[in-house]
């Protein structure tokens, strides 16, 4: 029997965990399977160690301190710290956050939340047709009220990267707090904290080829110390910022996902937008009006987010059974609504829901590219074969040329 390939193409929705993380993490669920709060036996000190040096390897990645990091379960709740645990502690500075409308649903729906309740006030910037914003928009939305600016370094969905260095020395210059949201940044491109000057940070693993429920907030204690209010209470862990016993392997492989990010990270980044540029020539190579959404240079290596006019993207996807990718409209596939970033950069409602976003990771090769290509074309125009609105385009066009 001929076993079926399959080719994985959606790396911002997931990442397999890397071998190497893998065989870091496995002793700490048998052997050494000690509660890293134990203080008096081998077992605790032996988990302790593994998660003292697991923080020490997220720092690094980050150019911060191993003191600064606290371990969570992932950037949604890393957001959540952020965001309700700094609101809450400078209550008398204000009540005012000012984020951007692309932002990831799990900033979006925190300030959505403080908002209903009451507890915040929130601006929601425009970004441009590319899904930058201009940091002059973020200068006139500060007000002496504003206690925190959250700004994602780079877009899950379409991959545009944020200028942070320029819109942090605006955000610090004004004395407020500065919130990134890298979960798609990190172990991507290079984020340092110091030169970008961020004074809150949330990532997670799984994006990274780390394990699904482990993550951490950089919390900046250097130069200006961030305080939060924890929102997870009992039992005082991580400096009583986050209580909940540690989970010891999602820890270590996090760690070590960052310990060979921080060795690989830009030559793999070389590689990934060789294989992105060499999916999207052959794209549009074979095939005609495919719209490229977000920024054409200012992009994630890995990400690749277009249009093919005239096709159902959701058809698309159910078609590409052998290529997993997201259609526009796959953060909230649950109500095929169309997806928010896509709306925020001015995209109409049918080219929105003719998109689809390809994310490229660690283990894809240039064989599994080139058989994606030819699927996605094949597909592409089987479906356009069928649509009568392409059949309309194309004779407009002929009739114009
Ligand atoms: N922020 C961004 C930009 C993301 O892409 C994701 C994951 N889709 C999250 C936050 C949430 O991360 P987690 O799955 O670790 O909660």
């Amino acid at each position: 029997m001929q076993v079926r390939r399959r080719v994985y193409l959606d790396h911002h929705a997931t990442t397999p965990v890397d071998r190497r993380v893998l065989e870091a993490m496995l002793p700490y669920f048998t052997e050494k399977f000690g509660n890293a709060a134990s203080r008096h036996h081998a077992y605790g000190w032996e988990a302790a160690d593994a998660v003292e040096q697991a923080r020490a390897q997220v720092a690094r990645l980050l150019n911060a301190q191993p003191s600064e990091i606290v371990f969570t379960s992932g950037a949604t709740e890393a957001n959540n710290l952020a965001l309700k645990g700094a609101l809450e502690f400078y209550a008398e500075r204000g009540n005012h956050i000012v984020t951007v409308a692309t932002e990831h649903k799990s900033v979006l729906d925190v300030c959505r939340y403080l908002e209903r309740t009451g507890k915040a006030e929130v601006t929601y910037l425009r970004v441009d047709r590319y899904g930058s914003i201009d940091p002059d928009d973020v200068r006139r939305a500060l007000t002496p009220r504003t206690v925190l600016v959250s700004v994602m370094h780079a877009n899950n969905e379409i991959g545009t990267i944020h200028e942070l260095a320029e819109i942090a020395r605006i955000v610090k210059g004004a004395g407020v707090l500065f919130h990134t949201d890298a979960t798609q940044s990190v172990g991507k491109i290079a984020v340092d904290v110091e030169a970008l000057g961020i004074d809150l940070l949330s990532l997670s693993a799984h994006k990274i080829y780390g394990p699904k429920g482990a993550g951490a907030l950089y919390v900046r204690s250097k130069k200006q110390r961030v305080r939060l209010v924890p929102q997870i209470h009992g039992g005082g862990h991580e400096r009583g910022l986050r209580s909940g016993t540690l989970n010891v392997p999602g820890i270590v492989g996090l760690g070590e996902a960052c310990k060979i990010a921080s060795e690989e990270r830009e030559s793999e980044a070389l590689r990934l937008q060789a294989l992105r540029d060499r999916l999207y020539e052959g794209l549009i190579r074979e095939l005609d009006d495919v719209v490229l959404h977000g920024h054409p240079t200012r992009r994630l290596p890995g990400n690749l987010n277009v249009s093919f006019l005239d096709v159902e993207g959701e058809s698309l996807l159910m078609a590409l059974t052998d290529v997993a990718v997201s259609s526009g409209a796959a953060c909230t596939s649950a109500t095929l609504e169309t997806s928010h970033v896509l709306r925020a950069i001015g995209v109409d409602e049918d080219t929105a829901q003719s998109s689809i976003r390809f994310g490229l990771g660690r283990f894809n090769t240039e064989e599994e590219v080139d058989y994606a290509i030819d699927r996605v074309v094949a597909e592409v125009k089987r479906l356009r074969a069928l649509s009568p609105a392409y059949a309309a385009r194309s004779r407009t066009k002929s009739r114009g040329s």
